[in-house]
Order: C-alpha cells, then sequence, then structure tokens
C-alpha cells in the first residue's frame, strides 16, 4: 500500500510542480522549453526522447526536478515507490511523444485514461501544435488551471511585454513625422 501511495505521489505532486513552477512560467518568461521542446523544426520524437543536445537535457532535467524533489521526500514513505513514480514518470515522457512516430491509442486505453484524466499521446500532440493548450504532463486536470494562470499573468509575458516595446518604438517613429507635416 504505501509502495502505491509513494509512487502516486511522485506522479501527482511531481506533475504539480513541475506544470506550475516550470513549464507554465517557462512559457510565459523564459525562452529554453520554447526554443528546445517547442523548436518546430524538429521531431518531437527526437527533442524528448533521442537527442542529446545540452539544451533539450536541461529542459528535460529542470522539468523533472520537481518529481524528483518529491521522490526524495516520498521515499521516507516507501523508496522502492519513489523510484516506481520515477520510473514511470519517465516511461510516460517517451510514450506521450510517440505520435510522430506513429502510435494510435487504442480504444480500450483511452477509455481507461480518461476515466483517470491521463494524458494520451494525443493529447500531448495538441500541446506541440498549440502551445497555448494542452498543459500537465501527466494528468489533464491541471490543463484548466494551467491555462487561467497563463491568462491572468498574460499581461507579464515576455511575448506581451516584445509586443508593448515594438508599439512603443512605433508610436516614437511617427511623433517626429508628425511635427515636420
Ligand atoms: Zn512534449
Ligand atoms: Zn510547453
Amino acid at each position: 500500500m504505501s509502495v502505491l501511495v509513494a509512487a502516486l505521489l511522485v506522479l501527482l505532486l511531481g506533475d504539480l510542480g513541475s506544470t506550475f513552477f516550470y513549464h507554465v512560467p517557462q512559457h510565459l518568461w523564459f525562452t529554453l522549453h520554447m526554443r528546445t521542446h517547442h523548436d518546430r523544426r524538429r521531431s518531437f520524437w527526437d527533442q524528448a526522447v533521442i537527442s542529446l543536445d545540452p539544451w533539450i537535457l536541461l529542459d528535460g532535467f529542470l522539468g523533472a526536478l520537481p518529481y524528483i524533489v518529491v521522490a526524495i521526500l516520498a521515499s521516507r514513505i516507501s523508496w522502492p515507490g519513489a523510484l516506481i513514480g520515477l520510473a514511470l514518470g519517465q516511461l510516460h515522457v517517451w510514450w506521450r511523444h510517440t505520435t510522430p512516430i506513429g502510435w494510435v491509442t487504442p480504444k480500450w486505453l483511452r477509455a481507461i485514461s480518461r476515466v483517470f484524466q491521463i494524458v494520451l499521446p494525443e493529447d500531448h500532440d495538441g500541446h506541440h501544435r498549440n502551445p497555448n493548450v494542452e498543459f500537465g504532463d501527466i494528468f489533464r486536470f491541471y490543463d484548466a488551471p494551467a491555462r487561467a494562470m497563463l491568462a491572468w499573468l498574460a499581461p507579464t509575458s515576455r511575448a506581451n511585454r516584445r509586443a508593448l516595446s515594438r508599439r512603443a518604438k512605433r508610436s516614437t517613429r511617427r511623433v517626429p513625422a508628425r511635427g515636420t507635416t
């Protein structure tokens, strides 16, 4: 029983930490995850699973850090459980990036995954197509709060600041032009 609890804690709290303390902040304010995980020039099977590019590995490591922290704490409940949680988390990383190599989830597995709100490769594929949707690495119930957090903090985002400074530059350029006419 304690094995199961420890494994579940790693997956549930690890995904919670990774989504709200790494993934969403990266989408809002940083470039590492966007340049590596959302690089459209490469297949994301390649990016997430087989690449040895140090930046891609760094993004993967930082995303995994919350799971590792929770696993260290959960090892007090059961260390085999904590290790199983980490292993399942890693298997899920590989699995959720298999759509580029042709994975199609069978109906029965889709039905089970929907009950437990588990992210399917097809769901995560949606995040690679549109980086503003389908948050939560392992569990789908983190998607709605993650998108709410994104929307709430959008005014502080890099994209917004860049748009504002572009607009400011354009308007300062226009002012002297108007003065001469
Ligand atoms: Zn991905
Ligand atoms: Zn992302």
